[in-house]
């Protein structure tokens, strides 16, 4: 007797995704970015914060003081809106703001995804910067936003350029990050600020500011967030802010532990803790109560370790461009953050120059896909917090020859 082995008929996958699925796009950039992770290469290229300034023994008292503290609760299933107390510590640093106009979410990507989900339908559109984080772009993007891309020059938005637009295009949403840019290091000017806040509120454009960096300022002056600006106008209260403001735990403590928060007025958080619930019911309860014992001492030591830092690896990485670079390359010298970004002359594309740059040992982010609607072929983002003062001096020297090697 034969016996046949049963085949199923094939799936087509494909064609049974979501429109919303379809959407998405694979980030052209991921394949590059593994191949910086080689030992011998020198990356300028991840933004991850230094994980040699990570509190980790405050971070195992806390961990043993929360499970002291709370016991099961600690690892039991939490409300959707977050830890109270942690809650009750945002808001506490907004005058006005209470808890209930703050919600906490599984990192800032994750209030990027929930925020498009409630607030963009197919076909509205979305300002954003030129460039811009591209994780956001792709957090929006399955939503099917139509992008409208805003210039910026040194001091971020271009406010003259943003009521052209908004006189053109009814607009739904216009996400910004005012402080240290991702990718470009750059921040918004005080004057463009209250331009900005004013002009969206009085076309009906909500804001998204996304604040991962704020915290981070190594040389200046701090300056008010949107939110602030917008609570102001709006007389202290926080139901009139069109102003959503999204801040992170990420850069000034861990980022593992994703926790981060949006706040905004009710209507907002409301909508937004039902579509959390969908997503995930709730961050981690044992992670926000640690980020709770942290927030007290440990943070404001650990944003001046990281400012202390960051502060002097851009200078030093600002000094060895230049150094290196030949005249001609364009670049920013970020007052806080992680980010600096560099534009070499017309016609060198850094993508087509990224395996030439891997030869000789360092590792960019080309630029291209931190825009919208494309260009920026000519630009690369560099990230100088995790990198030694030895690692700064070589990688940019390679990056100089590279450079040079390419205008010959
Ligand atoms: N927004 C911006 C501008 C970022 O640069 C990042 C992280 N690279 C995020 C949001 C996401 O941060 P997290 O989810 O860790 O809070």
């Amino acid at each position: 007797m034969t016996t046949t082995t049963p085949t199923l008929p094939p799936v087509d996958f494909a064609a049974r995704l979501s429109g919303r699925a379809q959407r998405m796009t694979v980030s052209a950039i991921r394949e590059l970015l593994k191949l910086t992770q080689r030992p011998d290469i020198i990356s300028f290229a991840g933004g991850l914060p230094a994980p040699e300034l990570f509190p980790l023994a405050d971070i195992r008292t806390a961990a043993n003081a929360v499970l002291d503290r709370y016991g099961p609760a600690a690892v039991q299933y939490g409300t959707t809106e977050g830890h109270l107390p942690l809650r009750e510590w945002i808001a506490a640093r907004t005058p006005g703001l209470t808890p209930a106009h703050v919600q906490i979410v599984t990192g800032s990507q994750q209030g990027l995804d929930l925020l498009g989900k409630i607030l963009i339908d197919e076909g509205d559109v979305v300002l954003v910067e030129a460039p811009t984080y591209l994780g956001a772009l792709q957090s929006f993007q399955p939503y099917g936003p139509r992008y409208v891309d805003l210039p910026t020059d040194e001091h971020g938005i271009d406010v003259d350029a943003l009521e052209t637009v908004l006189k053109a295009t009814p607009a739904k949403l216009l996400y910004a990050i005012p402080n240290f840019q991702n990718p470009t290091g750059r921040t918004l000017s005080l004057e463009r600020r209250r331009r900005l806040v004013e002009l969206t509120a009085q076309y009906g454009v909500l804001v998204l500011e996304d604040d991962p960096y704020g915290k981070l300022r190594f040389r200046g002056e701090d300056l008010p967030s949107l939110y602030e600006i917008a609570l102001e106008l709006a007389g202290g209260d926080p139901e009139g802010s069109h102003v959503i403001y999204s801040g992170s735990f990420s850069k000034t403590l861990v980022p593992g532990l994703r926790d981060a928060w949006v706040q905004a007025a009710h209507p907002v958080i409301e909508k937004l803790v039902q579509a959390k619930q969908g997503a995930d019911l709730h961050t981690p309860i044992f992670n926000q109560m640690i980020i709770t014992e942290l927030v007290g001492e440990v943070l404001p030591r650990q944003v001046e370790l990281v400012k202390k830092a960051y502060g002097e690896r851009a200078r030093d990485m600002v000094a060895r461009i230049e150094q290196h670079f030949p005249a001609g390359v364009d670049f920013t010298t970020p007052e806080g953050g992680m980010f600096l970004w560099v534009t070499l002359p017309e016609g060198l594309d850094t993508t087509e120059l990224f395996p030439r740059a891997l030869e000789r040992g360092v590792a960019y982010v080309p630029g291209r896909p931190f825009y919208a609607r494309g260009g920026g072929a000519n630009t690369m983002r560099l990230s100088y917090s995790n990198a030694t003062p030895a690692q700064i001096d070589s990688g940019i020297r390679a990056l100089g020859e590279t450079i040079r090697g390419a205008l010959d």
